[in-house]
């Protein structure tokens, strides 16, 4: 044990020095010496840069803030990230305010998650995705110690996880097809809808693929009928499932929609964390769970079993993110009938590797923790 853990300080410290600069900040302990007493967090903003332009149904954007934080403890290093795509209402400054609240050094047992995890949760109302960053890195941490991958502690079979879709923004034809030939690897695609020029959109998708595709309206939609009418005309298409249609306010509406709709509703939009996903039965066919909306790992095996109690349907999401967020999202993607794992696709500065798509696949890797090492 002495040995790997030897080796982990070292790679760990090693990679460190690369990415975290010296201006990453120490918090929880009162200054930047890692202590084999306590959990010690760092944390450092770091910007993405997104390879197209983003556009969804209501803004577009070229980068995404996110948080990149270690959490070490005994020489062994957790890595965790937080995604703040600006809609969300979080940012570095909220982040750091957030982060530099914490005292985790008062935690000297890593494996008292629930205790800590807690802690976290109820130190400040919001910040799901600051909160996230910590749930990440706590679970990377853990898994280190432990020597073993989470699918594996959860006993899922890594032979189960799905394909994962590929997104195409919503643009000028001529974009559409260049990224539609950009996802040849994948086998589903998922497009964006909802800014009033849906059919032509898929028209074009069509005119270059026959994959099979799902859509995300991110509430586009204003009028049931309506809604309905595009479903009809999108199920004739191969489309697969159709994500937040609707506003996430319009309750009754949308629990029209799923009843009369030939394909499943996914709600995204509509749910946030664990307590979102009873009230959603009978309103969506089904769940999507994203680690930055709910609070991390822990909140999202929790969500995902829930649904499958309630007999919905699961998808795991994900934001703008490095491969260190997609690939901890991924440890559950056994469990899940769909995966939208393309984040850390879509960026050009990824810091680190860990899942990759293989044959269009979510394939998971025997590293410990969440899978990842630094780049
Ligand atoms: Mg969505």
């Amino acid at each position: 044990m002495s040995n790997r853990r030897d080796f982990l300080k070292y790679s760990g410290l090693l990679a460190g020095g690369v990415l975290v600069s010296k201006s990453l900040t120490a918090c929880g302990n009162g200054g930047g010496r890692a202590s084999s007493k306590g959990l010690t967090l760092r944390f450092e903003p770091y910007d993405l840069k997104l390879k197209h332009v983003f556009t969804l149904a209501s803004s577009s954007r070229t980068t995404t803030p996110v948080m990149l934080i270690e959490l070490e403890y005994d020489g062994v290093i957790g890595y965790g990230e937080a995604s703040m795509p600006p809609y969300l209402g979080e940012s570095h400054e909220t982040a750091t305010k957030f982060l530099s609240g914490l005292n985790l050094h008062q935690f000297t047992d890593p494996f008292l998650m629930d205790d800590i995890l807690a802690y976290v949760e109820n130190s400040a109302p919001g910040n799901y995705a600051a909160k996230a960053s910590v749930d990440i890195a706590l679970h990377d941490l853990v898994g280190k110690l432990i020597g073993q991958p989470w699918f594996k502690m959860w006993g899922l079979n890594r032979n189960k996880t799905p394909e994962t879709s590929y997104t195409i923004g919503i643009d000028t034809p001529e974009v559409v097809k260049d990224k539609v030939r950009e996802a040849a690897p994948y086998n589903i695609l998922k497009v964006k809808l909802g800014r009033g020029n849906d059919k032509e959109m898929i028209n074009t998708i069509r005119s270059v693929t026959d994959k099979p595709l799902c859509v995300d309206v991110n509430q586009g939609w204003k009028d049931k009928q309506m809604a309905l009418d595009m479903i009809h005309w999108l199920r004739e298409q191969g489309i697969v499932f159709v994500e937040q249609p609707m506003s996430k306010y319009a309750i009754d509406d949308m629990a029209w929609l799923t009843e009369n709709s030939p394909l499943p509703t996914i709600a995204d939009e509509a749910l946030q964390t664990v307590k979102d996903v009873l009230p959603l039965k009978g309103v969506y066919s089904g769940i999507n769970i994203k680690l930055m909306k709910c609070g991390g790992l822990s909140a999202a095996h929790k969500m995902a079993n829930m649904a499958r109690i309630m007999g919905m349907k699961v998808m795991i999401g994900c934001m703008t993110e490095t491969s260190c967020a997609v690939s901890a999202a991924a440890q559950l993607s056994p469990l899940v009938d769909w995966a939208d794992l393309d984040g850390n696709l879509l960026i050009s500065n990824d810091v680190f590797q860990g899942v990759t798509i293989e044959s269009g696949k979510v394939t998971l890797n025997d590293k410990p923790g969440i899978g990842i090492s630094k780049i």
